[in-house]
């Protein structure tokens, strides 16, 4: 067929087409790169790039050691989501991933506030994840080029973790020209009709090959993949959800939030990973680097009778709260259980 002129479809739906692929709303895949989605029960080889960070606002962010500092190399980047939001129950970037007040967040710091019903509250929790580029080197289904692999911390990140204790050597990894392959077994967790992938055991083996900086070039900046609303968008889509009775004060998207919940910052989840994919921001703060999965917070407290958590936790509340969770065999029901509330 003759092009003759620039079809306004161009450029959107192969974007459009790979975005729905990856399953998630709230990645902005770089032209040519695809996700890497580990299957259950599976072992592949997996080198994981160190990507150029460019935020100012990194969550790992720490200045005195230089690590994920702008033009530095590093190899993950923690966000947080905020499930089943708006009437299309999407996944959303939590704003306090880049250091912003964040509508849900608020609204959940109001519940609490007003002492709504934990199951009210928890439903508008965090969850934590983390994105990394891998090539996978030899799995059938993917090519050996960067992907793009977002995984939850705790079915992921915490077996890297546990890895790295073992030997401290392990921790080049990541590195171009001294990196491991990692030998990553998925072992199968399955919660209702969901089953998923979880990083059951991580093997550094010598890699085969090593990199160039060359490689680089093809690999996403990771500071920029997030698809991060504003607090207004957010707001809207968010409301949508749960109040009907918005609809004459929906401000359409560009206005002064009238009934804003202007709570007093106190964030639920007292942590601030502040990270930034464009980064404008000015000052890069210091107190970021709590990065350690803390999710023992408060709440002990709470043990139902009824309660169908098989590690005396709270089920459909305290998803993705406790190490516990990464192995979990109710872990979906009970994100679902969290979700609807
Ligand atoms: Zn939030």
């Amino acid at each position: 067929m003759a092009k003759k002129r620039k079809s306004s479809f161009r450029g959107k739906v192969n974007k459009d087409s790979k975005r729905q692929t990856s399953g998630y709303g709230y990645l902005n895949l770089p032209k040519g790169i695809s996700v890497f989605n580990p299957e259950a029960k599976s072992t592949v080889k997996l080198d994981f790039m160190p990507y150029e960070v460019t935020s100012k606002r990194h969550p790992d962010r720490n200045v005195e050691d230089e690590i994920a500092i702008p033009g530095s190399l590093w190899y993950k980047l923690p966000f947080k989501i905020h499930r089943n939001i708006g009437v299309d129950n999407d996944k959303v970037v939590c704003l306090t991933s880049i250091g912003k007040a964040c509508p849900v967040c608020e609204k959940r710091a109001e519940l609490i506030r007003q002492e709504a019903d934990k199951e009210d509250t928890d439903g508008l929790k965090q969850s934590k994840r983390n994105l990394y580029c891998v090539i996978p080197l030899d799995s059938k289904k993917h090519d050996a080029e960067p992907h793009i692999m977002d995984m939850s911390q705790y079915l992921c990140q915490e077996e890297i973790n546990n890895t790295l204790e073992e030997d401290e050597e392990f921790e080049v990894f990541p590195d171009l020209e001294e990196g491991l392959t990692m030998k990553c077994r998925f072992d199968e967790s399955n919660i209702g009709k969901n089953k998923f992938a979880e990083l059951g055991k991580v093997t550094p083996v010598e890699r085969k090959e090593q990199y160039t900086e060359d490689i680089l070039d093809d690999i996403p900046n990771l500071d920029e993949v997030l698809n991060i609303l504003t607090y207004k968008e957010l707001e809207a889509k968010f409301l949508e959800l749960d109040e009907e009775d918005v609809n004459e004060e929906e401000e359409p998207e560009k206005e002064t939030p009238t009934r804003k919940r202007k709570t007093r910052d106190e964030e639920p989840e007292e942590e601030k990973p502040k990270r930034t994919r464009k980064v404008e921001e000015e000052e890069p703060e210091e107190e970021v680097e709590e990065e350690k999965p803390k999710r023992t917070r408060k709440r002990k407290e709470t043990q139902d009778d009824n309660n169908k958590c098989p590690y005396g936790h709270e089920f459909g509340k305290d998803c993705d709260e406790y190490k516990d969770c990464a192995k979990c065999e109710v872990w979906d029901d009970c994100g679902e259980e969290q979700d609807k509330k």
